[in-house]
């Protein structure tokens, strides 16, 4: 369950984050994810939850936005998305292609209460 790495590394950077701008409890976090991730909503919520408790995040709201793999065809430059590991370019059946979308890991917004 990569999802537990996931949250301790989110719940450091929240850590940081309201110690720099003094608040005593987070209350809701959004996180951006990419695809690629494998993120299991079910299971990043219960880490979330369990990890959590003893940190200023615990009892926030966690709201989870997915990003869809996106990729750029490196041959004629045709965009288009990714479904089932199939990172062939549809335009002219090119394999080489570079992933524009799909691995983010971001804390898009954090609300909390000032101490
Ligand atoms: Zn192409």
């Amino acid at each position: 369950m990569h999802e537990f790495s996931i949250v301790e590394s989110i719940l450091d950077t929240l850590g940081e984050l309201a110690g720099k701008n003094r608040l005593a409890r987070i209350t809701s976090v959004t996180l951006t994810i990419g695809r690629l991730r494998q993120v299991v909503p079910e299971t990043l919520r219960f880490a979330f939850e369990a990890a959590s408790k003893d940190t200023v995040a615990h009892g926030a709201r966690l709201e989870l936005e997915f990003v869809d793999i996106r990729a750029r065809c490196t041959t004629c430059g045709a965009k288009f998305r990714v479904e089932n590991n199939y990172y062939i370019c549809g335009t002219c059946n090119g394999t080489s292609v570079e992933l524009t979308s799909g691995d983010e890991l971001i804390i898009q917004s954090v609300e909390g209460e000032e101490a």
